[in-house]
């Protein structure tokens, strides 16, 4: 699928938060973010400012022990840490399916770990470390966005 490019640059996790918060102002309920990038990258620190402009009951921590945190707040955020799976299947057994039709937002952090259930018209970011505090943001988009 053909989707919209766009490029930025953080310089602290403050920074990343704050565009977490503006991105989130543009999605829609049923959106799901694919955060691409190693460890540190700065996925979890963009996902607590989405979880910020939701208004959600608790701030995005890392979910890596429990593979779905869920967040309740103007909209249901559905939060997947997929690190520690070893086959795209487990997500399924999960339930994954569902929760794209539950009208939340929908977050997977190594989202390459079940890429053959990820669907094709997702929001793509992928998160480079550029240096300590530096991160580069390339964002892939189905629709034009806002950045
Ligand atoms: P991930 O979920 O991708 O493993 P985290 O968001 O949990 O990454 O951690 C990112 C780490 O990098 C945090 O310790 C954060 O303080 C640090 N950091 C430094 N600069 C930035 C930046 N520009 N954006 C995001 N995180 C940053
Ligand atoms: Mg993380």
């Amino acid at each position: 699928m053909n989707k919209h490019v766009y490029r930025i640059k953080t310089q602290s996790p403050e920074e990343t938060v704050a565009f977490g918060r503006v991105f989130a102002s543009q999605l829609r309920p049923n959106d799901l973010i694919a955060l691409y990038g190693d460890l540190a990258a700065g996925k979890t620190t963009f996902t607590k400012g989405v979880c910020e402009y939701f208004n959600s009951d608790q701030p995005a921590t890392s979910p890596t022990f429990t593979l779905i945190n869920e967040y309740a707040g103007d909209l249901p955020i559905f939060h997947f840490d997929c690190y520690r799976i070893k086959h795209p299947d487990e997500i399924m057994m999960l339930g994954f399916e569902e929760y794209l039709e539950k009208d939340g937002i929908v977050l997977v952090e190594w989202p390459e770990l079940i890429q053959i259930h990820i669907p094709d018209d997702s929001i793509e970011l992928h998160l480079t470390y550029k240096n300590e505090k530096t991160r580069e943001i390339e964002i892939r988009t189905p629709r034009r966005m806002e950045i």
